[in-house]
């Protein structure tokens, strides 16, 4: 059994895979408590599926492209056995993951995306910094922008572990908290090795939509 929050079909908003059709199966229960949360409705409310049925919703929509998303999806450690399953099943699984629990275990078929908290989220000390270990080339890490302390941080973390030589960064803006077009210019002045991205869905529906 998991804890389910919300399944829905929409465009992919994050990633590489930003603007392709995706099913989002979003699960219950998140072990952080991030200053710029927009999901906070995940934390507690939910039903319980099996993972046949959630498998069986899935289907419904003949997409490839699956993401188990939260709240944080490895609370439940059911969730590695729905991604295998799915994997098994020949779907394209991308897992989102706040990067404070360990993905040692995922199955090697999932694409990992993997925050690394900054310092504005509040929640800097749950970085479990080992999972760049168990990461593969295809992953990603995604790096949150609220501030320009935000930003240096982030400089120095992928200076530290050499990740734009071993995955694709991610960096975003925290939603309202400073403009696009700042961060751009800050990543271009050093030349940065990363990839830029907006939340799309934020910009295709009211920024506070479920279920997009
Ligand atoms: S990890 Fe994600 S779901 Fe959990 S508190 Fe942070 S932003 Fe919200």
């Amino acid at each position: 059994m998991l804890k389910v929050n919300e399944i829905f079909y929409s465009i992919q908003g994050e990633s590489s895979n930003a603007g392709l059709p995706c099913v989002f199966v979003r699960l219950t229960y998140c072990n952080l408590r991030c200053s710029y949360c927009d999901t906070e409705y995940a934390f507690y409310e939910g039903k319980d599926f099996r993972i046949g049925e959630i498998i069986s919703e899935v289907n419904k929509y003949n997409c490839k492209l699956v993401e188990i998303t939260g709240g944080e999806p490895l609370v439940q450690s059911e969730s590695l056995i729905l991604m295998k399953e799915l994997c098994n099943l020949g779907y394209d699984v991308m897992l989102e993951t706040g990067g404070s629990l360990s993905v040692n275990d995922i199955d090697e078929r999932v694409k990992i995306i993997m925050d690394l908290k900054t310092p504005s989220s509040n929640m800097l000390k749950k970085n479990f910094y080992e999972n760049i270990n168990y990461l593969k080339p295809k992953d990603e890490i995604k790096f949150v922008i609220g501030s320009r302390e935000d930003y240096d941080w982030t400089k120095s973390k992928i200076e530290e572990y050499n990740l734009s030589n071993k995955f694709t960064v991610l960096l975003s803006c925290v939603f309202g908290k400073i403009e696009p077009l700042t961060l751009v210019n800050w990543i271009l002045e050093d030349k940065l090795n990363v990839r830029f991205q907006l939340q799309l869905h934020k910009f295709i529906w009211q920024p506070t939509t479920r279920g997009v």
